[in-house]
C-alpha cells in the first residue's frame, strides 16, 4: 500500500513541491531575521551611544573630590540611569577605574572578578560582557571631557542585552518552528492540488484499462478545458479511433479470406473424394489422397471457425435470444457426440439433469457446447469417461463437462482462449485442433453475460464449467442414461 502511494507521481510531486516551498521559506526567513537582527543591534547600538554622549557631555569630573555629577546633579541622581539597565566605569587612559556605578552588583561583582578587563583596557567601540550568571551587556567606550578641553578620562556605558537578545531568540525559534509547520500544510496543500490535476489523467487510465477488442469505439469525453488535457483526450481519442479503424479492416480482411478459401476447399474436397472412389488408384496415391482429404477436411473447419469469429466480431447483435431448456439441447447434443465417442471407446456419464432454462441463441449455445465437447473427446484416454452435468448455482445454471484426458500444462491455461492457440501443436493437430474452438467458446459465453472457468491438471484431465444466467424453469428434471 505504502509503496504503491511512493512510486505515484502525486507523492512525488507533493514532495518535491513541500521541499521547494520549505527551502524557499527558509531562506527568505533567514534573510529577514538576519536582516532584523542587524537593525536591532543597529538601534540598539545607536540608542546606547546617544546616551552614553549625553552622559558624557553632561558629566563634571572632579578627581580632588572623587566626585562625578553630570549637569550639576550627584552621582545618585545619575544612578536612575540604571532604570534603562544602563551601568558605568569610569577609568583614566591606563584603565585604572576611577569610578564605577556603586550600585550595580553586576559591575562591581565582574569587576571583581576581571570579567571587565577587556573592556577597561579599550580607548573606544563596542564590546560584549558576559556575567557569571551568564547575564549579557554590550558596552561602549567614550573619551569623557574634562572642562571640555582635554580626555584624560574613559567613560564605558553599558546595557543589560537580554531583551534584545530574547527578542531575537523567540523570532528565530519562531521561524525555526514554523519551518516544519510550512512543509507539512506545503505537501497537503500539493497533494491536494497535484490530485485534481492528475485526476483527469486517471480518468484516462481508467478508461484505457476497460478497452477490449470488442468497445474500441470507445471515447473519452472530457469537461475538463485545460489545454494539456484536452490535448491528451484528443490524442487518446484519435489513436482509438485509428486503432478501431485497423481492427475493423483486420476483421474484415479474416473475414474476405475464409470467404474466398472456402468454395475452393469445397470444390477440392469433393474432388479429392471423386478420385479416392475410383479403383484404379495406386495404393500409394491413394494414400497422398487420404491424407490430403484429411488436411482438406481440417482447413475446411478452421476456415468455418473463422468465419464464425467474424460473425462474432460483429457484434453480440447477431444474437436472438429466447429462452431455452438446456437439458433437452444437452440430451441431443450427447446424441449427436455419442458415435464420435463410441469411436475412442469413450463412456459419457451424465447425472440428472434438471429442467433449467436460460435465455440465449440456441444455435450459438450449442456451437459452444459442442466445441467443449469435442475437445473433452479429442483429449481424452481411450477407454476413458467424460462427465457431463447441469445444475443450478444462485441465480445461475452451471453445465459442467469433465474428462480424465491429457489435461492441460498450468503454464498454457491462461491462453487456451487465446486465438489459434494450441498448447502442444503437433499433439493437437493430429486430433484435428485449429485453436480456434475455445476462443469461440468463451465469445459466446461472455456475449450470453455468463462465465467459463477451467481446472486441469496434466495427465488427470479437465473441468470446464460454464456459468449463464438463469430464467425460470417449470417440468421435472430429465434423468438420462449413458453413452458410448
Ligand atoms: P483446438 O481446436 O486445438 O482444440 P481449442 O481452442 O478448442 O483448440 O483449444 C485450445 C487448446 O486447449 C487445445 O489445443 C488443447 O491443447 C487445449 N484443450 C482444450 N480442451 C482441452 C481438454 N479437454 N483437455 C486437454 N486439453 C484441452
Amino acid at each position: 500500500m505504502m509503496n504503491s502511494i511512493i512510486g505515484t507521481l502525486r507523492f512525488k510531486l507533493s514532495w518535491t513541491h513541500g521541499i521547494v516551498i520549505s527551502l524557499a521559506i527558509s531562506l527568505v526567513g533567514l534573510a529577514a531575521y538576519r536582516f532584523i537582527a542587524y537593525r536591532t543591534q543597529q538601534a540598539f547600538d545607536r540608542d546606547l551611544l546617544l546616551d552614553t554622549k549625553l552622559f558624557v557631555s553632561h558629566l563634571s569630573i572632579d578627581t580632588d573630590s572623587f566626585s562625578v555629577s553630570t549637569d550639576g546633579l550627584t552621582l545618585p541622581d545619575v544612578l536612575t540611569l540604571e532604570e534603562c539597565g544602563s551601568y558605568f566605569v569610569i577609568t583614566d587612559l591606563d584603565g585604572q577605574v576611577l569610578f564605577r556605578d556603586l550600585y550595580s552588583k553586576y559591575v562591581k561583582e565582574m569587576l571583581r572578578r576581571g570579567e571587565m578587563d577587556g573592556l577597561l583596557n579599550e580607548k573606544s567601540g563596542f564590546k560584549r560582557l558576559t556575567a557569571s550568571d551568564d547575564t549579557k551587556f554590550k558596552f561602549v567606550t567614550l573619551p569623557a571631557r574634562d572642562h571640555g578641553v582635554s580626555s584624560r578620562y574613559l567613560v564605558h556605558l553599558g546595557r543589560n542585552t537580554e531583551q534584545l537578545d530574547a527578542v531575537l531568540d523567540e523570532s528565530l525559534s519562531l521561524f525555526l518552528y514554523s519551518v516544519p509547520v510550512v512543509l507539512v500544510l506545503a505537501i497537503l496543500a500539493a497533494w491536494y492540488l497535484a490530485g485534481r490535476a492528475l485526476k483527469p489523467f486517471d480518468e484516462v487510465a481508467q478508461t484505457a484499462e476497460q478497452l477490449t477488442s470488442e468497445n474500441l469505439n470507445t471515447q473519452i469525453v472530457s469537461n475538463y478545458s485545460e489545454r494539456e488535457i484536452q490535448r491528451l483526450v484528443q490524442s487518446f481519442n484519435s489513436m482509438m479511433e485509428r486503432l478501431n479503424r485497423s481492427f475493423q479492416q483486420m476483421r474484415q480482411f479474416n473475414a474476405d479470406v475464409a470467404h474466398e478459401l472456402r468454395t475452393p476447399l469445397s470444390i477440392l474436397q469433393g474432388e479429392n473424394e471423386i478420385a479416392l472412389r475410383s479403383t484404379s488408384l495406386p495404393d500409394d496415391v491413394r494414400a497422398v489422397l487420404a491424407s490430403n482429404l484429411e488436411e482438406l477436411e481440417r482447413l475446411t473447419r478452421v476456415v468455418n471457425d473463422l468465419l464464425t469469429l467474424a460473425e462474432a466480431d460483429a457484434g453480440t447483435e447477431i444474437l436472438k435470444r429466447k429462452p431455452v431448456q438446456l437439458s433437452p439441447l444437452l440430451q441431443e447434443l450427447l446424441e449427436e457426440m455419442s458415435p464420435l465417442a463410441e469411436e475412442s471407446q469413450l463412456r459419457i456419464e451424465c447425472r440428472s439433469l434438471p429442467d433449467l432454462h436460460v435465455l440465449a441463441d440456441e444455435l450459438w449455445i450449442r456451437r459452444a457446447l459442442l466445441n467443449v465437447i469435442d475437445n473433452s473427446i479429442k483429449y481424452s484416454k481411450r477407454g476413458g469417461v467424460i462427465e457431463v452435468w447441469l445444475k443450478p448455482m444462485d441465480s445461475n445454471v452451471q453445465i459442467g463437462i469433465r474428462d480424465h484426458g491429457i489435461g492441460i500444462d498450468p503454464g498454457d491455461l491462461p491462453r487456451i482462449f487465446d486465438r489459434l492457440y494450441r498448447a502442444d501443436p503437433a499433439r493437437t493437430r493430429t486430433a484435428g485442433g485449429s485453436g480456434l474452438g475455445l476462443s469461440i467458446v468463451k465469445w459466446i459465453v461472455e456475449a450470453h453475460h455468463g462465465q467459463i472457468s477451467v481446472i486441469s491438471q496434466p495427465d488427470e484431465g479437465t473441468t470446464i464449467e460454464i456459468l449463464l444466467p438463469a430464467v425460470k424453469a417449470s417440468s421435472p428434471p430429465t434423468i438420462l442414461g449413458f453413452w458410448g
